[in-house]
């Protein structure tokens, strides 16, 4: 049998382990389903303004990890772009994520850290345990802020009441008592300086690699074991397994352009009142601030319900589709030379960072079985 691996997904599951594996000599054939390479990250230059444009929704990279920091470089320079998030609501303007500017401008005062943590701490409310994500940002931040900046925001995002989230969503909301708005926490943080899809077209550029575009792995998933010895899938688990027990629930992203001379002045603004039907704006010429244009570019974005064949971005993460995931992964478990990879494969939302150490991670793991 030839010991040709396939990898479905050009995201940066995919593509990253594509590039370890030919490194290693071994021959890869990669393929995707649309058009184009780098999955969700894919960016694109627009041809009337220059901009680059984060067709799937903005994306900044950011890790505390020298590793995977010094791993991304080698396919592109970074600016030094850091993301600080404005949000809109009840008619003015905040700064997020939650720090003490914002506290200080929502409650109208001039706290210190000091007297800012004593204030908040006596809106805080307790609970016996804490066990979704309404619980969390009340026992944090009390019940004024969280109607603010996270109850409707979180309604329009994923359709759900905060009540009905699991807490897992709320790891990626800082909370701090000091003048600091970069929204993330991480040692390196940039937008790579020529775009997303060079990174792709640097780490598929190999060799030992062969691309493929507009190629649905379910339509040769009864003959791959023909000619690969591995399979290392990328999609969707529960397509994988025909939807046996259901589909997976997903949120996905419509987006509305707008161009103008200038738009927002900022790279993201959310909107976090219900009457605005939508959640962000993103002005894709903020992600690049070291370079001019003489106009710009925005997407109005939308979120909707989806399920694994209609575009899915957000897994919606509770107990009901924790326990379909559990199922689909127990079948995945028994599958010879397959290796479940990425957000889709393994229902889990993945940053950037995470999905490269995840794939760096599961090749080692690859490398020490196959060599034994
Ligand atoms: P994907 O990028 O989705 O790649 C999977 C690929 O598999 C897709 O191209 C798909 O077409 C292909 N595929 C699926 N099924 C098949 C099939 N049957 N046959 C062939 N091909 C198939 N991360 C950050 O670090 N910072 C951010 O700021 C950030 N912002 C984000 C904003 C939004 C709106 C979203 C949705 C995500 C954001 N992320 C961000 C997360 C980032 O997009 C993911 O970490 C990354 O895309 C995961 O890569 P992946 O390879 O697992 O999946």
């Amino acid at each position: 049998m030839s010991e040709k691996i396939l990898i479905v997904g050009c995201g940066f599951s995919g593509a990253v382990f594509a590039r370890l594996a030919a490194e290693k000599g071994q021959k890869v054939k990669i393929i995707d389903k649309r058009d184009h390479i780098g999955g969700n990250s894919y960016s694109y230059k627009d041809k009337e303004t220059g901009i680059e444009v984060h067709k799937y929704g903005p994306h900044i990279f950011h890790t505390n990890s020298k590793e995977i920091w010094e791993f991304i470089n080698q396919f592109s320079e970074f600016n030094n772009f850091t993301l600080r998030t404005k949000a809109l609501t009840g008619g003015k303007l905040f700064t997020l994520p939650v720090n003490l500017m914002t506290i200080n401008q929502f409650f109208n005062k001039t706290f210190s850290p000091t007297e800012a943590k004593k204030f908040i701490e006596s809106l805080q409310i307790e609970y016996p345990e804490i066990t979704n994500f309404e619980e969390f940002i009340t026992s944090n931040l009390g019940t004024e802020l969280y109607e603010a900046f996270y109850k409707n925001y979180t309604l329009k995002q994923w359709g759900l009441h905060p009540k009905d989230l699991n807490i897992s969503t709320a790891k990626r909301l800082p909370i701090r008592y000091y003048y600091d708005d970069n929204y993330f926490n991480d040692k390196f943080q940039g937008i790579p300086v020529d775009g997303y899809t060079k990174i792709f077209e640097r780490m598929l550029h190999h060799d030992n690699i062969e691309v493929q575009l507009n190629v649905d792995f379910h339509n040769m998933k009864d003959d791959w074991q023909k000619e690969y010895s591995t399979l290392i899938y990328t999609g969707s688990i529960d397509r994988f397994f025909d939807f046996k027990y259901g589909k997976l629930p997903y949120r996905t992203l419509k987006f509305e352009e707008i161009r103008g001379e200038e738009i927002q002045g900022n790279a993201i603004i959310n909107y976090t009142d219900l009457s605005v039907p939508y959640t962000r704006i993103t002005e894709h010429k903020w992600f690049t601030p070291e370079r001019k244009f003489d106009s710009s570019i925005a997407h109005i974005e939308y979120s909707f319900q989806a399920d694994s064949e209609n575009n899915p971005f957000y897994p919606i993460r509770n107990k009901e589709s924790d326990n379909l995931f559990n199922k689909y992964n127990e079948l995945a478990i028994k599958e010879n030379n397959v290796i479940f990879l990425g957000r889709l494969a393994e229902f889990k939302y993945y940053d950037m960072h995470q999905v490269i150490a995840s794939s760096i991670a599961k090749f080692k793991h690859y490398l020490k079985t196959s060599e034994k």
